[in-house]
């Protein structure tokens, strides 16, 4: 029996045969761009939203930035692309983007050098960075800063509502909860709790590649690895004729830019951010808590550095080593950087909900348009349909379905996470349906064919 129907006679069961009513109060795990637009459209809806988020200062998530050497530096996400018309209008509207690329110097770098990308596709970035568009869309939400929700039980279901619980044992009791996040906290934070589908699309893989012919039942959702490298320099020694690149000509990196030009700062000198491929982040993998001074950060920034003197063909020695003329670095690695897999549902939603369970997930890998998984946009639909969502149709599942009819997980083109592979896996082993049904050559056809430009 689909798991879906399980759940329908369980509730049929303890007699909820009328339909509750929609939660007035929802936590949500998870301050990131889902988790925030989330909170926005519940509020715009009536709807009492409760974000928790890590965040040391402010929310954001891999859509932050940081002040580093005098200037905003964004060291993960880079802009925002917009195939939808409402993330459009909010982006023009919140007076902290401005449209991107159009100028001729965003584009790739090749054996050929630098060439601009002129795809007509729209594109922004905050003119605070990152940060600035996030704060934008935070502003007047209810948003527990610098709290972790532990995984080990910081959520428990208490008889048709939630509990949050935070440290120093502080509890909130919410109608309805969405996880936020994703990797393996929100794994973890899932575990235990009745919710057992939600659970088991939240069990986390990492991979810099998924696996070219999976095994039936092997699917998983998969987060890759990518280092950031910000590093500043006196101005004249990068090249002058661009901004911001996706970089092709160098395989230990995929993405370079100059927060002083991208950002239009004014300043002395010039901050860098390099991105590495996801094969070099797995291949120096390392804690990423603990990375500072050690050898392996010297490795990974003296590399870095090699890299992109060889994309912008600098003379070896240039940026790095003992004469370089890089003045200060910092290294991080992105240990749950970006999805490499999709969940793909069977109806097409771009969030997960279970109505039995009232609990839902938002987040970039939940997205039912190929070209968009993994990405900001990704993360702001997922969060604002599973919004309207609770609000207008908590009493039925979405997104959620496992097994024969249900959804797969599919690889995901993107420019950051590509994988390369054609391969097609089912949700994972341990769902009662997935078990032994391959389903490759019907799924086939969802794949991805396009990458995000
Ligand atoms: C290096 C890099 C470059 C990228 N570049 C681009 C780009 O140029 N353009 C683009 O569109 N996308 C880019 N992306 C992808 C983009 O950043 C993500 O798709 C998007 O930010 C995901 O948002 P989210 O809300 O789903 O998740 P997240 O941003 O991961 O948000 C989750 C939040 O939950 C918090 N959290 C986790 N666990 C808990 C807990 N237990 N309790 C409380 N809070 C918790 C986290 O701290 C975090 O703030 C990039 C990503 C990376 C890593």
């Amino acid at each position: 029996m689909p798991w879906r129907r399980v759940e329908k006679t369980r509730a049929a069961a303890e007699g909820k045969t009328s339909k509750p009513p929609a939660p007035r109060t929802v936590a949500i795990i998870g301050g990131g761009v889902a988790g925030l637009a989330c909170a926005r459209r519940l509020r715009s809806l009536g709807v009492k939203a409760t974000v928790f988020d890590t965040g040391k200062r402010e929310p954001g998530g891999r859509a932050s930035s940081r002040l580093w050497c005098g200037q905003v530096v964004d060291h993960a996400s880079q802009f925002v692309t917009c195939l939808d018309p409402e993330l459009s209008e909010v982006l023009a509207s919140s007076g902290a983007a401005r449209r991107f690329g159009t100028d001729g110097r965003f584009g790739r770098l090749s054996t050929e050098g630098f060439s601009a990308i002129d795809d007509q596709l729209e594109r922004w970035v905050g003119i605070q960075g990152m940060a600035g568009i996030v704060k934008a869309l935070a502003q007047g939400l209810e948003v527990h800063q610098d709290v972790w929700v532990p995984p080990s039980n910081g959520l428990q279901a208490a008889g048709g509502s939630w509990n949050v619980v935070v440290p120093r044992d502080q509890s909130y009791n919410f109608d309805a909860a969405v996880i936020a996040h994703n990797g393996k906290c929100a794994e973890r934070l899932t575990s235990s709790t009745p919710a057992k589908e939600v659970h088991a699309l939240l069990r986390t893989n990492f991979a810099a590649t998924l696996p070219r012919n999976p095994a039936p039942g092997s699917g998983r959702f998969t987060l890759n690895q990518i280092y950031s490298l910000i590093f500043e320099v006196p101005k004249g020694v990068m090249p002058e004729s661009f901004d911001a690149a996706f970089v092709e000509n160098e395989a230990t990196l995929r993405w370079l830019s100059s927060n002083t030009g991208k950002l239009q700062q004014k300043a002395e000198h010039e901050v860098w951010t390099a991105l590495s491929s996801p094969a070099f982040g797995k291949q120096h993998k390392a804690p990423q808590e603990f990375l500072e001074g050690t050898a392996k950060e010297a490795e990974v920034v003296d590399l870095m550095l090699a890299a992109v003197e060889k994309a912008v063909a600098l003379p070896a020695g240039t940026l790095g080593g003992a004469t370089g003329a890089v003045r200060h670095t910092k290294l991080q690695l992105w240990g749950a950087a970006l999805p490499i897999s999709r969940w793909a549902s069977s109806d097409a939603v771009d969030f997960v909900w279970s109505a039995a369970h009232r609990i839902g997930i938002a987040g970039d890998w939940l997205s039912s348009v190929p070209e968009r998984a993994s990405t900001i946009e990704a993360a702001w639909i997922s969060g604002v349909r599973l919004a309207d969502h609770i609000a207008g149709h908590s009493s039925d599942d979405a997104g959620l379905q496992l097994g024969e009819s249900g959804g797969v997980f599919v690889p995901v083109n993107a420019d950051f996470g590509s994988s390369g592979s054609e391969a097609v896996a089912w949700v994972d082993p341990e769902s009662p349906k997935g078990k032994g049904k391959g389903r490759k050559g019907k799924w086939k056809g969802r794949s991805n064919s396009r990458g995000r430009g």
